[in-house]
């Protein structure tokens, strides 16, 4: 479908931003054999950014491409960086909510790993949606405080005693945002409980720059003046915006009410750099291609999630080499990436392989990957992928 309006705002002041043609549509969703994964399905990715409100969109973005399955597998929790970070953000919305012995509901759980969390943490129940988790086990199997439903977010299941709304790193995925937000508020118990969304931070996406973020599952990539405005549009108040992770993440927090108006500053800044990104893509593809040629060498990837594996699907076209991929999750050993074909492989493959470059695909988890790497006694020099 393509669109020549803003799908957030509806202006028609859109400027194309980047194109990144015939990519995977399901960059985590790993497959059996190598066979499958040359094989699977692509389509085109053609970024355009809204010169009225920051608003960034795939408009060749096909939804019926898509189908999420038990196959798609995007957990981070297996890195300690995550763990620490999802602990410290539970723990400050149990406080600021007075979430102790609550009901806290999660659309997105995944596996369950922040629910848990949050029992862990002094909440009741916490329950959550997911439609990958059909056929798939939980992080805590019987607990009965964590119930997951293993399909797409219905609003006639939001929990009647529900006191916080979590929701991350959904709406980048959603085609009708204004929609689901619609029916999710129009679901609330109360319209007091608050809200608290998560999205990657498409200005950081913009700046660093990191192409290797553009995948074919996000439709949406959400700036904080388009995230406040998708919020305002809807009758809510932003209560708490801010970016986390690095600025690779971008939080808020919402509950109905009269909303506050959005600086116009901070508009400027992204569309200067949406407006700089297909010259600073280029410049870092050329960068990484120059890196590549010259590297006579193993070349390993450490991270097969959205970052590894588009920068894999680079190598891969550009006809370079990536020897594996290298990740914690045990699910995802074995399998082959959309596209390239390359394997995953656990990090304790590399004393066999003893690669001569590793490539770390989120310089967040530099500190902990190195220390894998001095512990398994490899020596070889690591980048990082920017
Ligand atoms: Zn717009």
């Amino acid at each position: 479908m393509v669109r020549s309006n803003c799908p957030l705002c509806g202006a028609h002041r859109v400027t194309p931003i980047a194109d990144f043609p015939q990519v995977p549509v399901l960059c985590n969703a790993l497959l059996a054999t190598a066979q499958d994964a040359r094989n699977a399905p692509k389509g085109d990715i053609a970024l355009a950014m809204c010169l009225e409100c920051a608003m960034i969109w795939n408009q060749a973005f096909d939804e019926t491409l898509l189908a999420y399955s038990s196959d798609y597998e995007n957990a981070l929790h297996h890195s300690e960086n995550f763990q620490d970070y999802a602990r410290s953000l539970v723990s400050d919305l149990i406080q600021r909510h007075s979430l102790a012995g609550e009901v806290v509901f999660e659309i997105g759980c995944g596996d369950g790993y922040l629910l848990n969390a949050f029992i862990a943490q002094g909440v009741d129940k916490a329950i959550g949606f997911d439609p990958s988790m059909t056929n798939r086990s939980r992080i805590v199997a019987n607990d009965a405080r964590v119930q997951i439903i293993a399909r797409n977010f219905d609003p006639e299941h939001t929990p009647y005693d529900c006191k916080l709304v979590v929701c991350r790193h959904v709406l980048e995925h959603i085609a009708d945002p204004q929609s689901f937000l619609r029916d999710l508020l129009a679901s609330l118990p109360a319209p007091n409980v608050p809200l608290y969304f998560e999205v990657p931070n498409a200005h950081w996406l913009l700046s660093a720059p990191s192409p290797w973020d553009v995948i074919y599952e996000h439709v949406g990539y959400w700036t904080e003046p388009s995230l406040i405005r998708l919020f305002h549009d809807a009758g809510c108040r932003v209560t708490k915006s801010s970016t986390a992770y690095n600025a690779q993440f971008l939080q808020l927090e919402a509950v109905h009410g009269s909303p506050a108006p959005v600086s116009d500053h901070a508009i400027q800044a992204i569309i200067a750099a949406g407006t700089a990104f297909a010259a600073s893509t280029k410049d870092t593809f050329t960068h990484w291609n120059h890196i590549l040629q010259n590297a006579d060498a193993k070349i390993v990837v450490w991270g097969a999630g959205s970052k590894g594996i588009t920068f894999a699907n680079f190598a891969h076209n550009n006809g370079h080499h990536i020897e594996a991929l290298v990740d914690l999750n045990p699910v995802k050993h074995g399998l082959f990436a959309p596209g390239s074909a390359t394997q995953v492989v656990d990090p304790s493959a590399l004393m066999d392989l003893q690669p001569d470059l590793v490539v770390i695909s989120n310089g967040l988890y530099r500190a902990e990957i190195e220390d894998q790497l001095a512990a398994m006694g490899i020596a070889a020099p690591t980048k990082i992928l920017l």
